[in-house]
């Protein structure tokens, strides 16, 4: 059996049998994997507590059909500016769970690797605003070809320009012209312009969401976000309580 080595992003870690844990990590070059880490729960010598949500790391292991064997880690970060703040862990969880629900197993997606990892290296060293928070989404949506449609109608293909405002239905699948869009949110031609310059911009800080576009941005996205999941994401019920319990948290900030 040929040991490999796999520059991952630790999406999910679970104690598995009595003394395993089970890792789904997200591999620079063979995608999203499943693996056991025998002997991990019990003790922390081979892997030296480095299997922890999303750590960057360089692990050894055995690839094959169904669970991966890992047989070792090395740290490459485990990010500790996030570490030290209770909204960064919330948001950085939520990158990883979304990765962890919607990539396809061992698909490499190079792209998606490079976004994740600049999202966790940017809240490494910035507080978690929403702002960013969205522009993941945006981007990340885009790359696995789920991106709502911005500059056509979803509905009857018509360009849209021009506009003051549209409609939005995550059903349909992105905004939709006037004669399409009875009935549906309404977004603003801000709001649509500002999620268009995301999606060319690589760079997290560089946005600035004024206040009513980052609310109109967030409802399209919780929307087209929400359609692609069978069941709700653990990691945002942790981020709304964290909203709650902190009125003026940097989770808030845009
Ligand atoms: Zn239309």
């Amino acid at each position: 059996m040929r040991t490999t080595e796999c520059e991952s992003i630790i999406l999910g870690v679970m104690d598995y049998r009595e003394a395993d844990r089970l890792v789904t990590f997200f591999c620079h070059e063979h995608g999203k994997l499943r693996g056991v880490a025998r002997g991990a729960k019990r003790s922390r010598q081979r892997f030296g507590g480095a299997l922890e949500p999303f750590a960057r790391l360089c692990l050894q292991v055995v690839l094959k059909e169904g669970l991966t064997q890992m047989q070792g880690a090395d740290i490459i970060t485990i990010y500790p500016g996030i570490r030290t703040d209770l909204a960064r862990i919330g948001c950085a969880g939520y990158a990883c769970e979304l990765a962890d629900r919607l990539l396809p197993e061992g698909v490499a997606n190079p792209r998606l690797f490079r976004l994740l990892a600049a999202f966790l290296e940017f809240l490494d060293h910035s507080p978690c605003a929403e702002s960013e928070r969205r522009f993941f989404e945006i981007n990340f949506l885009n790359v696995l070809g789920y991106r709502p449609a911005l500059d056509y109608c979803a509905g009857c293909g018509a360009e849209l320009a021009g506009m003051e405002r549209y409609g939005f239905s995550a059903a349909a699948g992105g905004l939709l012209c006037p004669h399409c869009g009875t009935g549906a949110n309404p977004v603003s031609a801000a709001t649509v312009d500002l999620l268009q310059r995301c999606l060319k911009t690589g760079r997290f800080g560089a946005m600035d969401f004024p206040p009513e576009v980052l609310a109109e941005a967030g409802t399209i996205l919780d929307a087209s976000i929400a359609i692609l999941l069978s069941r709700p994401l653990n990691s945002l019920a942790f981020l709304s309580e964290l909203k709650g319990q902190m009125p003026d948290s940097s989770v808030q900030n845009g």
